[in-house]
């Protein structure tokens, strides 16, 4: 009956096999007709590497078993892309194939995207088709649901033009590129794992271009994540985009003060190796021209190359806007760092898991402190995560709210999630049960 896709971990548990059941059968009551394909694409949790991948900086996530799927069935007839989801409360949308265009945020927008980055990509139209998503990655939590959408949808496009130049890492950074339809300026980090996981194993990823080493992590740990129940981000990605685009500023300074082009300063660790050069001294370079206020604000304007509005939301007036470019700054070379390290201590000496906590800490300081990503419940989930005797706890994704992660030693993991949801989810009036099937969860 189907093309399967990245699909046969679905049907690994009988609940999984239930769930494709109850979509097929929500599938033909809409359309008519069985689904004649499935495609599934899971979504993820970084272990180390935030905010760092729009950057040029490798990456550490594994991915997860929520994921998306799309049942779908192909309609030459009508040359109609007809998009649903098994969740009704999710407003259906369609439009002839030739007309899928990414105009506005809605959920929908994210299947068109998929749809839309491959047909671009190929330069050919998929057929026309009806689909119907269902969706188990949480939303909006740092776990990234919406690259699972826009993923899943390519996926499916792909499955028509057997193209044989699209390979995981192509498909991958076509994803990136078309998610950017719907709005945010993303890295490659969500859509690269979302294709290249693989089980029990992390992936290194590597950008420009997308290429990815397994690293295996320590036996005696696992990863917990705990969603902090509240998003606190701007729906319309200007938080996010914003730091974005002082991480080009930051780069663009750190190239035209130190005299080194775009390219190397986007990958500042061989740079600093070339140079002979400490993080601190290429950061105290960094500080002393940002106080030197060299830059008027029309240059800065043309550097970034973005509207005078958002410039002023960046930038603001003062000059003490203008140090935390320096900030940002040292937040992505200290992250970057600590990828590297983290990835070195997983090959080399997997024992030393107080180091491995100590980097996924310093990563939470580092994010709050430099980047400013953190809100109230997260600095107390990833505290009580650690008084629960996680060995690091950090927050995961954008920020501002969603999930953390922490790593457990394996053999206390049922007390510490017994802990987490006693000392941060009973509070709140989550039982124990919500809680474990929702928000308290062991990544595999
Ligand atoms: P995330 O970190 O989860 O990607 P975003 O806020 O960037 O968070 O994207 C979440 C959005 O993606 C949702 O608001 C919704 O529009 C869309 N989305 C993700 N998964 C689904 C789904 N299963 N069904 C409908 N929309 C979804």
């Amino acid at each position: 009956l189907f093309d399967e896709l990245n699909v046969e971990d679905v049907y690994d548990t009988p609940a999984g096999q239930q769930r494709i059941n109850n979509l097929i059968v929500k599938f033909e009551a809409k359309f008519g007709e069985q689904p004649n394909f499935l495609v599934r694409a899971p979504g993820r949790v970084n272990l180390i590497g935030e905010h760092v991948d729009y950057c040029g900086f490798p990456v550490l996530p594994i991915a997860i078993q929520q994921d998306v799927v799309i049942a779908g069935r192909t309609d030459e007839t009508d040359r109609k892309l007809t998009v649903s989801n098994a969740d009704s409360s999710f407003p259906e949308y369609s439009c002839n194939i030739r007309d899928v265009q990414v105009k506005e945020v809605k959920w929908y927008s994210y299947v068109l995207a998929g749809y839309l980055g491959i047909s671009q990509r190929i330069n050919t139209l998929p057929p026309g088709l009806q689909v119907m998503v269902d969706g188990t990655v949480p939303m909006s939590a740092g776990l990234s649901s919406s690259s699972a959408l826009v993923c899943a949808s390519a996926l499916m496009a792909a499955l028509f033009l057997k193209e044989k130049s699209l390979t995981r890492e192509c498909i991958a950074e076509v994803c990136a590129k078309a998610e950017r339809y719907v709005g945010t300026e993303g890295g490659g980090m969500d859509q690269a794992i979302s294709f290249l996981g693989v089980k029990g194993k992390a992936q290194l990823i590597n950008f420009n271009p997308v290429r990815c080493e397994p690293v295996s992590l320590p036996d005696s740990v696992t990863f917990v994540v705990a969603n902090c129940m509240v998003n606190k981000w701007k729906a319309d990605g200007t938080d996010f985009n914003n730091r974005v685009a002082e991480c080009r500023l930051a780069a663009d300074v750190l190239a035209t003060k130190l005299g080194l082009d775009w390219e190397k300063v986007q990958k500042l660790q061989p740079l600093m190796v070339a140079r002979d050069m400490t993080p601190k001294e290429l950061l105290e370079n960094v500080e002393q021209h940002l106080h030197s206020g060299v830059y008027t604000r029309d240059e800065i304007v043309d550097i970034l190359k973005v509207s005078d509005s958002t410039f002023a939301s960046i930038i603001g007036k003062s000059s003490n806007e203008v140090f935390r470019l320096y900030d940002r700054a040292v937040h992505v070379a200290g992250e970057a760092a600590r990828v590297a390290e983290f990835r070195r201590l997983c090959d080399e000496n997997p024992a030393d898991v107080q180091a491995l906590g100590r980097l996924i800490d310093e990563s939470h300081d580092s994010l709050k402190v430099k980047y400013n990503v953190s809100i109230e419940e997260l600095d107390n989930l990833t505290q009580i995560c650690k008084g629960a005797g996680a060995l690091g706890s950090r927050l995961v994704g954008a920020g501002f709210g969603g999930c953390t992660i922490s790593m457990v030693p394996k053999e206390i993991v049922d007390q510490f999630i017994f802990k987490v949801w006693e000392a941060y989810y009973k509070p709140l009036n989550v039982s124990e049960e919500e809680a474990t099937s929702k928000h308290l969860f062991v990544t595999s």
